[in-house]
């Protein structure tokens, strides 16, 4: 099934539901960065909560940056989801296995840490970006994120994230997010029984491995409470937007000298996005055009 997001809401209003399923881009990750196990399932859940938190902003070019930094031997583990749709991501250091935990399980909450911190930031798309911090929890990513959500941003809810890989292959990804609005944030009921229902899922990723889609689990988790399923389904996608011409903005940035001495040294420069380790090749001559750039801008500046 295509990687898509569903929204919903139930309880007159009261509940807003989101479901992702992100088996292939979280794919495209592991395969662009050379994810370990335990790092594919790491930050196939930070960017099934990225776009499970960007997915209720309003301007479509409204995102949120998800960074765990934790003092697990991942290092840090970055994300940055779009309301469009887009995301990307990456780990300090991709290649770190563990063994499993005690419930056989990949070992994310030791690969992430549970110490350290989880910055968010959510820019709404109209120039007035706000960052907020709190303490890991577990390092297990959704424990921390609904921690976030409920302390920082004051929503209470309930966050299911799942990753499984078997044979070296993403076979099913994506979370679930159900969150009691203002209008019903005092409701401890409703709080309480929607952390009961998401805990009884007998995880996220098991139920689309059966071939249950994204309506089906929002029906069994809210179908008694006035679901309300939008009819049109979202589709999601690793994206960045990094290119030749960014690179070469970046370099510049460097200075002369540093860019003198790329060219006598390498005669060029490499540059490795991050985000999607996409590699751009800068040749002679596009250094010594940003030289001369930059030469030209101090003589006439
Ligand atoms: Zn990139």
């Amino acid at each position: 099934m295509a990687d898509q997001l569903v929204r919903a809401t139930a309880a007159a209003g009261g509940i807003r539901a989101v479901g992702v399923i992100t088996t292939q881009l979280v794919a495209e990750a592991r395969r662009r960065h050379g994810l370990s196990y335990v790092a594919t399932a790491a930050l196939g859940r930070a960017m099934s909560a990225g776009l499970l938190l960007a997915s209720p902003m309003k301007h479509l070019s409204a995102r949120v940056n998800i960074r765990f930094q934790g003092n697990g031997p991942l290092g840090t583990v970055l994300v940055d989801a779009g309301r469009d749709g887009t995301v990307r991501g990456y780990v300090d250091q991709p290649g770190v296995e563990l063994p499993p935990n005690a419930q056989g399980k990949l070992d994310v909450g030791r690969a992430v840490g549970a110490q350290g911190y989880l910055y968010v930031l959510r820019d709404n798309g109209y120039g007035y970006p706000y960052a907020s911090t709190v303490e890991l929890v577990s390092g297990e990513v959704a424990d921390d994120i609904t921690y976030y959500l409920t302390t920082s941003e004051q929503t209470p809810s309930a966050l299911a994230l799942g990753v499984y890989l078997e044979g070296g292959q993403v076979r099913a990804a994506g979370g679930l997010l159900l969150q009691v609005l203002p209008k019903a944030a005092t409701d401890e009921a409703l709080i309480d029984l929607l952390a009961a229902r998401v805990s009884s899922l007998a995880g996220f990723t098991p139920l689309l491995l059966a071939g249950q889609q994204l309506g089906d689990i929002l029906e069994t988790l809210l179908g008694d409470l006035d679901l309300t399923i939008f009819p049109e389904t979202q589709l999601v996608r690793f994206h960045c937007g990094c290119n030749f011409d960014r690179v070469l903005g970046a370099l510049k940035m460097l200075g002369v000298d540093e860019l003198r001495s790329m060219i006598r040294q390498d005669d060029g420069a490499e540059v490795t996005c991050h985000f999607c380790s996409s590699v751009f090749r800068a040749q002679r001559h596009h250094l010594e055009a940003l030289v001369a750039e930059l030469e030209q801008e101090v003589t006439s500046g």
